[in-house]
């Protein structure tokens, strides 16, 4: 029995990347899982069928994000494979968006829309679904709280957006016991990362020189932290900023 035996989560952008990550970790943690995906349905279903080799239990929904009504479609599909819903990871996202010279407001909007938008509407549709005792983490960046990257400014933007959906949720929700947080990674090897970590020759070794441990993360790192907090040990952490970057931002 793992310790979240007879709970049920639903994470976004499980198909791939870190919300693979934490799904898989969720499901060896005994939770059943909804893999989130958005056009990547073989992906999706390697998630859950990796969930399952191991011995969870895993369901998928595609539900593209960022588009009128997400929300609400997310949902409708949901409820036809499960009754309410103790933890929700809001994870997908548009990663990079161009620097202010070259990006298009409808590029603008696309990255405000999935990342900012659906969250908010996705808790909006979902508090009620959501059980008493629950959990809600909102993966965020770093890119939030440093400058390091100022050509990728409107994604970081994003980010400082859904933190304070984080910071005031928690209020919103602490009456019944639902925890809310913002976790916050580094650089972590997806495919998102991928022209930064492998299209160049130095690529990797300049990103494992941002961070204190001179390394490169990967998605079960972040998992591990999001397991923690979804956990009963992270029932008293709630309107909190996660730093998950090795040590970024020192
Ligand atoms: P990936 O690009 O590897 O995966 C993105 C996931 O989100 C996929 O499952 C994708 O689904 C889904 N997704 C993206 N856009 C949409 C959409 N419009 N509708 C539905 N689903 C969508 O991302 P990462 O794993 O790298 O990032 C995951 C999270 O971590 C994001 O919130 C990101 O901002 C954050 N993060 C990542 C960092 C990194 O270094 N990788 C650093 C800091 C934060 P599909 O497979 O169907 O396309």
């Amino acid at each position: 029995m793992g310790v979240l035996t007879g709970r049920t989560a639903l994470v976004t952008g499980a198909s791939r990347g870190i919300g693979r990550g934490i799904a898989e970790r969720l499901g060896r943690d005994g939770a059943r899982v909804a893999v989130h995906y958005g056009r990547n349905e073989a992906a999706a279903k390697e998630t859950v069928a990796a969930i399952e080799r191991a011995g969870g239990s895993a369901f998928r929904l595609g539900v593209e994000l960022g588009v009128p009504g997400d929300a609400r479609a997310l949902w409708e599909e949901f409820d036809r494979h499960a009754d309410g819903l103790d933890i929700l990871v809001n994870n997908a996202a548009i990663g990079n968006t161009r620097p202010i010279r070259e990006l298009e407001e409808r590029e603008y909007d696309k990255a405000f829309a999935v990342n900012v938008k659906a969250p908010f509407f996705i808790l909006k549709h979902g508090m009620t679904r959501l059980r008493d005792g629950g959990r809600v983490v909102n993966i965020s960046s770093g890119l939030a709280r440093t400058a390091v990257m100022p050509d990728n400014m409107a994604y970081a933007m994003t980010k400082g957006a859904l933190d304070v959906f984080s910071r005031d949720l928690s209020k919103v929700l602490g009456s019944r016991g639902i925890t809310v947080n913002s976790v916050a990674p580094g650089i972590i090897d997806t495919d998102n990362t991928a022209a930064l970590l492998h299209g160049s020759p130095d690529g990797w070794a300049k990103a494992a020189a941002i961070s204190a441990l001179g390394g490169v993360g990967e998605p079960a790192e972040v998992a591990d932290v999001v397991a923690f907090l979804v956990s009963d040990g992270g029932r008293w952490v709630t309107g909190s900023w996660v730093d998950v970057t090795g040590g970024s931002l020192t």
